[in-house]
């Protein structure tokens, strides 16, 4: 059992294709509270500070720019065991693994252009949400 508070981003290609609302909405179904919500652009070096646990991977300059290609949303959200809830809600990193009906089955493109971001733990989470909320 997780905690109560997640942290997820739509990210800039599931923005740019209009599909922020549903996706919100999927959110709010499955039972989750929205804390803070806003609208942001990261710069690729904001972006590569976010990501910075992945710094060693072969995807990550990529990644970066692909974070930084376009406005997201964050959010911080609320529910009864968040980080598990979410991130089934969300489904696998490559959508070809996602479960039917999850967020990335439905809305992702690629493994890289997946659509959301879900915290993978409760130390994450407040970290990540720190990262755009509380500074
Ligand atoms: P998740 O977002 O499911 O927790 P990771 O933390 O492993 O996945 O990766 C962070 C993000 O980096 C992914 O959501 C995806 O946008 C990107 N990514 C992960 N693996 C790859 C890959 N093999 N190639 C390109 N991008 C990737
Ligand atoms: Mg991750």
């Amino acid at each position: 059992m997780s905690g109560n508070v997640t942290f997820t981003i739509i990210k800039p290609d599931a923005v740019k294709s209009g599909h922020s609302g549903s996706i919100i909405k999927m959110i709010e179904k499955a039972g989750f509270k929205l804390l803070e919500m806003k609208l942001v652009s990261l710069t690729k070096e904001k972006a590569s500070e976010f990501y910075e646990v992945h710094k060693e991977k072969p995807f990550y300059d990529r990644l970066c720019n692909y974070m930084s290609s376009g406005p997201i949303i964050v959010m911080k959200l609320s529910k009864n065991n968040a980080i598990e809830d979410f991130r089934k809600l969300i489904g696998s990193t490559n959508p070809q693994d996602a479960a039917e009906g999850t967020i990335r089955n439905l809305f992702a493109t690629s493994i890289e252009a997946n659509a959301i971001h879900g915290s993978d733990s409760d130390e994450n989470a407040i970290i990540e949400s720190d990262f755009f909320f509380n500074n």
